[in-house]
């Protein structure tokens, strides 16, 4: 279904913008009028990551007016296998004023905004007043619930996109553009179960992959802004990069939906982080009074070397991550085993247990499970192997 252009057209294009757009303008669809609904288009995109980087640059290229970068972030060396908007130099800089350099490079005519900040309740619908459309490339399930309501309240549409390893999705988000237009909720009512999900960090990304869904993003941000073709409004895209399959599922609108459904209970913003829980209710407690420093860590292994303690270092992070960095003496048993119970044959019934992961919640995960078996005094590692790398042993890779 098409829907009306979401922008009026500005006034005209100067004789530059008209020389730099012409492949846009011998397109009749687009044609003058809609480059002249992308230049006075105002788009927000949240994040300058994986998805931001191509989502940006080609709404530059494409003469989008004003552009705003949502990112609080520094440009750091392992975000650049995939985030393209950033290169060598900007290591250690921050991401917003990278992102703004490299658009303005790519086009000049761009007016670019930038909210150096986190959002968060206080400032999200602050960030969004004004702006037309929101692509949203953010990586965590707190934010995106943030940006789907915070959008719903203002009105503002926005293009949704998610990636992790060879699998990505996108989706157009806008319930008022008709009575069966769903939101981010009417697809996903819950975030999933808190350890189930792994970040990016953790979970991995191809790298080409942000291109092929920042790109549909782009695409789908056009097509809103200038009114032409069908956007994928109550459309799932589901691209699988291994079998190079591209799949369209339909969204229906969930008459039932917490936001934008007939009885709506979520009528203001709420708390993200208690919704979404970072770290599961059980895990939290079994982390109370049984969470060391990697200084005490170290401590104990020395001790365990001298021979006046003893007990087992179990990493239960995956073996590729293990192959990366290991803190020395551990043993690998992945969280999963620890899932399908096959981990408490491994261990030893007579020794302290301690576990650690990447950064301490697939750990504190464990650690619930492992004392749930009657090992009372097992107990994981602040901040995983992350902090070991930081604070400990500076020699070993991080990622
Ligand atoms: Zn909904």
């Amino acid at each position: 279904m098409s829907l009306p252009a979401l922008v009026d057209p500005a006034d005209e294009l100067t004789i530059d913008e008209v020389r730099r757009y012409s492949r846009h303008l011998i397109i009749p669809d687009v044609g003058m009028t809609g480059q002249k609904r992308l230049k006075n288009a105002k788009v927000l995109v949240i994040g300058a990551g994986g998805l931001g980087s191509p989502a940006l640059l080609y709404l530059a290229a494409a003469g989008v007016g004003t552009l705003g970068i949502a990112e609080f972030d520094e440009v750091d060396e392992s975000n650049l296998q995939r985030q393209i908007i950033h290169t060598q130099s900007d290591i250690g800089r921050s991401k917003a004023v990278s992102a703004k350099e490299s658009v303005l490079e790519a086009n000049p005519y761009v007016n670019v905004v930038l909210h150096e900040e986190r959002l968060d309740n206080d400032n999200v619908l602050q960030v969004f007043e004004g702006y037309d459309l929101i692509v949203d490339g953010t990586d965590n399930f707190a934010t995106r619930y943030m940006v789907n309501d915070a959008a719903y309240f203002l009105k503002i549409p926005y293009v949704w996109g998610s990636i992790y390893r060879f699998d990505g999705q996108a989706s157009v988000f806008w319930p008022h553009s008709g009575p069966d237009a769903p939101c981010y909720r009417c697809l996903y009512p819950e975030p999933p179960p808190p350890g189930m999900v792994p970040s990016c960090a953790e979970g991995g990304v191809l790298g080409v992959l942000c291109a092929s869904i920042g790109s549909i993003q782009v695409n789908e941000a056009i097509k809103v802004l200038t009114g032409i073709g069908d956007p994928a409004v109550g459309k799932l895209v589901i691209y699988d990069a291994l079998e190079l399959e591209w799949r369209k599922l339909k969204v229906r609108k969930d008459p039932s939906c917490a936001l934008c459904g007939d009885n709506p209970t979520v009528t203001g913003l709420i708390d993200y982080d208690a919704f979404c829980g970072a770290i599961s209710d059980e895990a939290a407690d079994a982390a109370v009074g049984s969470t060391i420093s990697v200084t005490q860590l170290e401590h104990m292994l020395k001790e365990r070397d001298e021979g006046t303690r003893d007990f087992v270092l179990v990493d239960v992070r995956e073996p590729n991550e293990y192959e990366i960095n290991q803190i020395p003496g551990s043993v690998l048993i992945p969280k999963g085993d620890f899932l399908n119970g096959s981990a408490l044959e491994q261990l030893p019934s007579d020794k302290q247990i301690v576990m650690h992961c990447k950064s301490g919640v697939r750990s504190a995960e464990t650690l619930a499970i492992v004392k749930g078996a009657g090992y009372t005094d097992a107990v994981h590692v602040g901040g995983g192997i992350v902090a070991w790398v930081n604070q400990i042993d500076p020699s070993q890779p991080a990622y």
